[in-house]
């Protein structure tokens, strides 16, 4: 069952609009970003909006243009089974002038749409909200294909191909809350109500594109958020709040006071937080947290020694790391997730043994405390100091994984790993350049499997080349054309700096 939290434009409809989400529909209602833009679209005049995922049947009606959301690099494979499905040509170029325009925006189009830049017509560069309304009032006029292109072209964020040479990420004000508008118990994240609070981190870990492409770090009004916290909690008792850095919101411990207060006065109040940072756990934000019902949490170290977490501007400590996790149990939660990656640029045996004695740490101060270690590779990503940097080879991840996975197992600590397979496939879409689009049709047709990706390199004889062995600091990059703040040149000093701490 679906609620709405708005009411729907009831004015007549010029444009039908496919708000398309390349993935199930369990996800679609989850993704925050995405249900956003869609109320957007849907309150606005003369737009006819119908959302439309991998599995739920096609609308009846033809759409006049359909609207992508990528978030994960993988998102590829969704919108090739769409267009599949509705007999669309997977490339702009073959598309003519009836067939819908069809775009898309999100993070993984922001960060590097070179290898999907062929499928779309036009690309969302930044964030959505104002750029997605300027480009409806575009297209509900309805110009003739090669007209609206050309219109589109002009606006901040959005990037044409064949059109515009470089265009400039969109930056919002962050004025309105952005929540769940639509609860549904379909939802992957079942009637929860999600507010971002914040967006973006100034923390910027070198490799964290959630921080990079986000810049500057902004928070929502205080009564925005309370505002829309009272609005979510008439109509469900499941509220989350969303933000890379939450804890840095000038007013964090305001709104978890206000949510205290009403769970103390009775209230069956279901909190969650996705993850605490780990220089800013408190007794406090803890305890609001499992009287909240959260039982277990996150905390982010990123990186296996005190060495690299100051090489990738991290910063952490291990004793504010054990102390997170002794406020964490001390306080009331029943485990803790701790998550790293392997495979950060100069990392060594000597940081992953330091990592293995911090372990042992936890465990001897933390007896009958579930603790959890998650790992993932390093992935290098367009636009933090990290872009230029090589990936580690398959083998030598592999030899660290099995070595991690013995030594934690023989203090009794259970640890999960990414795929290092799936995370190499994921350096290559994440750096690649438009030479790799025919590449992942191929992958699409062949069904996307580890196996998909191989034959599909060896049919087209691609060799994965700079996006895995990393770039020079003097290379032109793929994504070079778009402007974002912080300049090239300011990545490579920060590069640089950071270089010198290893
Ligand atoms: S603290 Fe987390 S969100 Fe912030 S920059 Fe570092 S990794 Fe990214």
């Amino acid at each position: 069952m679906e609620k709405y939290l708005y009411t729907p434009s009831k004015t007549s409809s010029s444009l039908n609009l496919w708000m398309a989400y390349p993935a199930k529909e369990e996800f679609a209602l989850s993704s925050l970003g995405y249900m956003w833009l869609y109320k957007l679209s849907d309150t606005h005049d003369g737009i006819h909006s119908i959302r439309v995922s991998t599995d739920t049947p096609l609308p009846s009606c033809n759409p006049d243009a359909v609207a992508f959301s990528l978030s994960f690099d993988f998102d590829f494979m969704g919108v090739l089974e769409l267009l599949d499905k509705c007999k669309i040509p997977f490339l702009a170029a073959e598309r003519n002038d009836d067939t819908p325009l069809i775009f898309a925006g999100g993070p993984v189009i922001t960060t590097n749409p070179e290898p999907l830049k062929a499928i779309f017509d036009f690309l969302i560069i930044g964030d959505g909200e104002t750029t997605f309304i300027k480009v409806l009032d575009i297209l509900k006029t309805k110009p003739e294909k090669n007209e609206a292109l050309k219109q589109l072209a002009e606006l901040e964020g959005v990037y044409v191909p064949g059109f515009n040479k470089k265009v400039k990420k969109a930056t919002d004000e962050l004025i309105n809350v952005i929540y769940t508008p639509i609860l549904s118990d379909k939802s992957y994240f079942k009637n929860t109500f999600v507010i971002e609070i914040a967006r973006g981190c100034m923390n910027r870990c070198a490799f964290c594109t959630a921080s990079y492409i986000n810049l500057p770090f902004r928070c929502y009004p205080y009564e925005e958020i309370i505002e829309a916290i009272n609005l979510g909690l008439k109509h469900t008792n499941k509220i989350a709040l969303l933000g890379a850095q939450i804890s840095a919101h000038p007013d964090f411990n305001k709104i978890m006071n206000y949510l205290c207060k009403r769970i103390d006065s009775g209230e069956n109040i279901e909190l969650g937080i996705s993850s605490l940072r780990t220089d800013s756990v408190t007794p406090e934000m803890v305890k609001i947290l499992v009287k909240g019902g959260q039982r277990t949490s996150t905390i982010a170290i990123e990186a296996a020694s005190e060495r690299l977490r100051k090489l990738i501007n991290k910063n952490l400590k291990e004793d504010q790391i054990l102390n997170a996790v002794k406020i964490s149990r001390e306080n009331g939660l029943k485990g803790l997730k701790i998550y790293s990656m392997i495979g950060i640029p100069t990392e060594t045996q000597e940081d992953i043994q330091e990592f293995i004695t911090l372990a042992k740490k936890i465990k001897a101060e933390n007896k009958r405390f579930k603790i959890t270690f998650s790992f993932s590779t390093f992935v290098p990503k367009p636009h933090t100091p990290f872009q230029w940097c090589k990936r580690e080879d398959t083998k030598s991840l592999e030899a660290k994984q099995k070595y991690l996975e013995k030594e934690l197992s023989k203090l009794g600590i259970e640890s999960k790993f990414s795929s290092i397979k799936w995370d190499y496939w994921q350096t290559l879409l994440s750096r690649g350049n438009e030479n790799l689009t025919d590449f992942l049709i191929e992958v699409y047709k062949n069904g996307g499997k580890n196996g998909a990706y191989k034959s599909a390199l060896k049919s087209l004889n691609i060799t994965p080349g700079k996006a895995i062995e990393g770039f020079a600091l003097t290379d032109s990059l793929p994504w070079d054309y778009i402007e974002i703040y912080p300049s090239k040149q300011l990545l490579i000093n920060e590069y640089q700096r950071l270089m010198k701490r290893s």
